[in-house]
This record gives C-alpha cells, structure tokens and sequence, in this order.
C-alpha cells in the first residue's frame, strides 16, 4: 500500500501520516461553521476537502473520530476582539432571537451538508452547551499565570509564550514596533480574549455567570475546549481555512499547549480560499456571497459543485464563475453517461489490471488528496479494456473517496433550506423595512410587507423583533 502523506502546516512539508502506535483512530477537529449567515459555496469548499481528507483517512484503512463545532457565541467582528458579536449582528439583521438565528442557519448548514454528500461528523459540538468546559480551560490559564484582566474581559498574555509567532511565521518584534493597532488595555498586539464581560449599559442575548463576572467566552476558547473534551489533549489532525492560521489557530495552539503542556495537534491542514472575479476571497460578512441554493435554483446540481472543488488541489486558490461552474456540469454529464449504465452490476475488483488502476488511484488521493489527478484516473479507467462489472466496482472504490454519488442514480435536488424562498432576500427586505420602520417610512415598510406577502412569506413583529416563516 503506498504511504499516506499529507502536507503539514505546522512545518510547511508533506509528510508521511502514521498513526501513533496502539492509537484505534484517527481523531480530527474541523472548525465548523459561525450560524449567524448562510454557509456560503467558499466554506463550502473548505468542508468538501476536510470530506475527501476523512475518505481518504478510510479508504487507507483508518478509523476515524470526526469533530466540527458549530459556533453560536463569542465570534466578533473584529479579530482583534473588538466589534459586534455576529450572532447579535445576524439577529438584528433577521429580526429574530439570537438561538433562532442559531437554529435557523444551523438547519440551512445540514442541508448544504447532506445536497454535497459531506459525510456526518462522528460529532457535532456547540460553544453555546460546552461553557462551562471554556470555563474550565480558562481557569487553568489564570492558575498557570497565563492571563490578565482589564476593564473588558480576561485575556491571555501571549508573551508568555514563546513560541507564540511560530506557528503562523509571524515575526512579532516586527509587530510590536509597526503596530498601529488600537490596542486597548491589551499588554502586547498579540493577545486575545478569553472571556468577556457583559456590557453594564445593556443585556446581552447571551451571557452567563463565570468566576471573573457575566458575560461570554471569546471564540478561539471555544475550539480549544471541546476538542480536548471529545478528542483528548493531542489531536491528530486540526482542520480549516488558511484564513484561521494566523489567529484562530495560532491562538489555540497557544491557550491549549500553555494549559496541557503537550503539542495541541500533530498535523495542522488548511484548505486554501475559493475567489471571484470580483474579491479574492469571498466572505460572509461583506454580505455579497453565494449559497448553494442559489446555485440549486439557478438550475445546478450540488454535484456539480463538488466536482468543481475536486478539480482543483485543495491548497490552491479556486476561482469561481459560472463559466467554470458549467464546464464542470458538462464534466459530470460525460461522467455519468459512462458510469450511470454501470450501476447495481455488482462484481468485485479481482483482475490484474483492475488492481492496477486501484492502486493508481489510491496513490492520487494518497499523494496530499491530489484529487485532480483521481478524476483524471476515473476518466481513463472508464476508456479502458476492462469487463463492465470491474469497471463498475471500480467506480464504486473510487466513489467511496470523490462521493460524487456515482453509484447510485443522480438524486433530484430542491432549494431545501428555505422551502424554496429566496432567503437572503427575504432578510434583506425585512432589514430594510425594519429600517423604514424606524423613519417613520410607512409606506416603505407597508410595499415591502406586501412584496413579501406575495412571495408567500409571513412576518410576525413581536418584543424581541420580526420573524417570518413560508406559508404552507
Ligand atoms: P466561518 O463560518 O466564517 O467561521 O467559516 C467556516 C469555514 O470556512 C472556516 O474553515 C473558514 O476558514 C472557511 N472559509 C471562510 N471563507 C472561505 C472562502 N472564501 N473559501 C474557502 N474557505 C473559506
Ligand atoms: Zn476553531
């Protein structure tokens, strides 16, 4: 079997992955998703490669236990811990509760899930039931002398950590003289909230007592805690965005060494960003972004999508277009011209050859997820001189790692998470008649209610703001 090698963030090499001896399984933590706003198609591509990662681990034979968090608090809008919490921002923007707009974009997550074939983690955690556990981690700092207190919240000192910058290359002498970051109370640039307290002019939608006073734990503190409750002290594999290395990642190698004393994760992997023409990254809180409902209602398969994002390397960057977007629906078309008369032949993979190509893609995916270089092998395994019924277990062997569903007749799809109504506009509406509402603008927010009601939806205002709900 030839060795699996995954590129290591940690030390910028790819290197062969070996489970510790006597370990059962491969433990990963995958940051999930912020529910304050839809998913959109670039953290989308970051979950299709943390998916092929997991295939990948299986295909070679390995258990794995699988962990993505869900956050519901604590993430701001500013890295540098200042700004709104999103969570809040979603609900002012929605006009709902912050738990419902937790809720609401938590269902919305599964079904984008489910429509790309993303196999289920073995566990889904949320910061909102794991306080007490942030808590906790927190309070282990502060006996190991790692934290300080100012006028907003506890925060951890990262100059007592002197491996702080290594990970992400950050060249902190340099920071420290050209910093021009409002700093605050913060004793270096570089430190961070571990908890903060409630404002004491307003009350938070979410807050809860804690050893320093109410208030609510910061995001990176999150991750840190529950992948040590679900996964242990060492993780074998830390997942997400590039964009998380610099900070989030940075931030919980340092809380999680400084608190255990033990390396935090022994591969660090991230999948590069998906662009448009129009940004080099595409981002939630720009609001300018697109769903996989979108592109469900625009007439796309989701697997059309998730061949697109197979065919490039997950540390590349991935441009997005329509264009590209149709070129990989063709793509899937062809694929499945040659594979759909192959499904149900059972059959089992016993000639030589077979095995060949067998080994040929092992070796792709096994070569750093090289997935590009997989499709290539499908498509030219299908060319070849092979009996119809090894051809068809090849596409399945195959499939157990692309999850194109390959193997099975191409589902119907549907814009699920929204019963079919342009959610995005909807709360853009809502938004603006909530503003119009304020000016006094009746009209406005009269048109808009009736725009609304034409698009079947429903809007109840209440103490806590409008919700709104599709008729049935
Ligand atoms: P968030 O919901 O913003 O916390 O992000 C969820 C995941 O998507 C994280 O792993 C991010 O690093 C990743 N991500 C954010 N933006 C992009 C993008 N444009 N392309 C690919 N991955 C992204
Ligand atoms: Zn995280």
């Amino acid at each position: 079997m030839p060795e699996l090698r995954l590129y290591n963030t940690a030390t910028r090499r790819v290197e062969p992955f070996i489970l510790p001896e006597g370990q059962p399984e491969v433990r990963i933590y995958c940051c999930g998703p912020t529910v304050y706003h839809f998913a959109h198609i670039g953290n989308l591509r970051t979950y299709i490669f943390e998916d092929i990662l997991r295939r990948t681990l299986q295909y070679n034979g390995l258990k794995v236990k699988h962990v993505v968090n869900i956050t519901d608090v604590g993430h701001l809008t500013s890295d540098e811990d200042s700004g709104e919490d999103k969570m809040e921002k979603g609900a002012a923007r929605t006009g709902k509760t912050v738990w419902e707009v937790a809720d609401f974009y938590t269902q919305a997550f599964m079904k984008d899930i489910e429509h790309l074939n993303i196999l289920q983690p073995s566990v889904w955690c949320k910061a909102t039931d794991h306080i007490q556990e942030q808590i906790d981690l927190v309070k282990t700092l502060e006996d190991k002398g790692y934290t300080y207190r100012t006028s907003d919240g506890i925060y951890f000192d990262s100059s007592k950590f002197s491996r702080y910058g290594d990970f992400a290359r950050i060249d902190i002498d340099g920071l420290k003289d050209g910093s021009r970051i409002d700093m605050g109370e913060k004793k270096n640039p570089t430190d961070f909230a571990l908890w903060k307290f409630s404002p004491t002019d307003k009350k938070r939608a979410m807050e809860w007592p804690s050893p320093w006073g109410v208030g609510f734990p910061g995001w990176h503190i999150e991750c840190s805690a529950m992948a040590q409750k679900h996964l242990g002290q060492t993780l074998d594999i830390h997942c997400g965005g590039t964009d998380h290395i610099r900070v989030h990642h940075t931030n919980e190698i340092a809380q999680s060494e400084c608190a255990n004393e033990k390396p935090f994760a022994r591969f660090w992997m991230h999948g590069e960003f998906l662009r448009t023409a129009a940004s080099d990254k595409m981002s939630k809180s720009s609001g300018e972004f697109l769903t996989l409902d979108v592109l469900i209602r625009d007439g796309y398969h989701p697997m059309d999508y998730r061949l697109l994002a197979l065919t490039s390397h997950y540390r590349n960057y991935l441009n997005f277009s329509f264009e590209a977007l149709d070129n990989a629906r063709e793509s899937l078309r062809s694929l499945r011209k040659k594979t759909d008369p192959l499904i149900g032949q059972g059959g089992s993979i016993g000639s030589a050859k077979a095995k060949e190509w067998q080994a040929k893609f092992r070796e792709a995916v096994s070569d750093d997820l090289n997935t590009s270089k997989a499709l290539g092998i499908l498509n030219l395994m299908l060319k070849d001189d092979l009996q119809d019924y090894e051809k068809s277990a090849l596409v399945r062997d195959f499939d157990s790692v692309l999850g194109l569903g390959l193997a099975q007749p191409l589902t119907v799809v549907r814009e699920a998470s929204t019963n079919s109504v342009d959610a995005t506009k909807v709360e853009a509406l809502l938004a603006e008649r909530a503003t119009a509402r304020k000016n006094k603008d009746f009209k406005t927010s009269d048109r808009i209610r009736d725009e609304l009601a034409a698009m079947n939806v429903v809007i109840k205002d209440g103490p806590t703001g409008t919700t709104w709900e599709v008729k049935s």
